[in-house]
């Protein structure tokens, strides 16, 4: 077991990396280099960071011009960092990436199309230096988001909760992590991170700030329907086994059920002269029982499946190239 020392320490300026996650960003990425580099040059001239502090992009294996941009962008200013994974390996896995190759006392990471109010950077960095380790940025109010991101979202957060997975309302991965916090997340030897729930486990002083979330300014989502639900699914199966455990009760529901539903049957049958040919009652439970099973064979595959893929320990990403 390593032991960290608290890395704040109050009142010595820190160094701060921003990690920016980038997938086919071509649209955004001067815009956003634009903004970060007058927000570190304001930080810089605050003393609130040191001036080797930096920009690390990680393109996470962009079909477009994405690559050239930040080539573009760190010949013309040292402060813009990059790193291009080999392949496209998802969001939350560019984010690992770029969290664990980051230099700095302090590493934020914050998506490409700036969504999330840079402001929130200076309020971040003013609880670090109060000693706080983590710092969530988590968003007011959702009313740039569709009806149905709004709803999908807020619903999962609060299924989560219910589960028992710690995991902080409305808050996606803008966050602030000392480099204690980043060695310590570098502990969890697990493939799949789901790190809105693992930073929380991790302990440690943390608040949030609050800001609102504005809409993407160009360029489209890159997360469909598709990537959002597979995220999901890892954020509920890597944290808790109580879908499985929910089965076995709902099992344990179904057949106490059945056996009163004998006796109840055999008391008709025996006792009584109205024993009907009895299409209902034999036609509803095969339904009911035969959506619960596959339902729970079902959830049994998605743990096996997560076995499946931890046993294997592949590596998450390959770097190719470093700026
Ligand atoms: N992203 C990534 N790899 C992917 C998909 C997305 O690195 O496979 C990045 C993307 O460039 C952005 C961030 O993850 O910086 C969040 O994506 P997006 O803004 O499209 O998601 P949304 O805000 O719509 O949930
Ligand atoms: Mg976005």
């Amino acid at each position: 077991m390593t032991t960290y020392l608290s890395s704040a320490s109050v009142g010595v300026t820190p160094q701060l990396a921003i990690v920016v996650p980038c997938y086919n960003e071509q649209e955004v990425l001067p815009e956003t280099t634009k903004r970060l580099l007058a927000l570190l040059d304001k930080l810089v001239t605050d003393r609130k960071v040191t001036p080797t502090s930096h920009v690390l992009y990680v393109d996470d294996g962009s079909k477009d011009q994405t690559w050239a941009l930040i080539h573009q962008a760190h010949a013309q200013n040292p402060a813009i960092k990059g790193l291009k994974l080999s392949a496209n390996r998802g969001h939350q896995i560019a984010l690992i990436a770029g969290l664990f190759a980051a230099e700095g006392d302090v590493v934020v990471s914050i998506d490409a199309d700036l969504q999330d109010d840079l402001a929130a950077i200076e309020s971040m960095l003013d609880a670090y230096a109060q000693g706080h380790e983590v710092v969530y940025g988590v968003r007011k109010l959702r009313h740039v988001d569709s009806f149905f991101k709004r709803f999908s979202a807020e619903g999962y957060y609060t299924l989560l909760n219910l589960l028992g997975v710690k995991v902080v309302f409305n808050h996606a991965d803008y966050r602030l992590m000392s480099r204690r916090a980043v060695e310590a997340i570098k502990e969890y030897g697990e493939v799949n991170l789901f790190l809105r729930g693992i930073v929380p486990l991790i302990g440690f002083r943390s608040t949030a700030v609050y800001y609102d979330r504005s809409e993407r300014f160009a360029g489209e989502s890159k997360y469909p329907l598709k990537k959002m639900l597979a995220l999901a699914m890892d954020g509920i199966t890597s944290f808790t086994a109580f879908p499985l455990r929910m089965i076995s009760m709902i099992g344990l529901v179904v057949s106490f059920s059945s056996l009163c539903m004998i006796l109840w049957v055999l008391w008709i049958k025996f006792f009584t002269d109205a024993a009907l040919p009895g299409w209902a009652s034999s036609v509803i439970p095969i339904y009911f029982l035969g959506g619960l099973q596959l339902l729970s064979i079902g959830v049994l595959g998605e743990y096996v499946a997560k076995i499946y893929f931890e046993t294997k320990r592949r590596p998450r990403y390959f770097i190719e190239e470093l700026l």
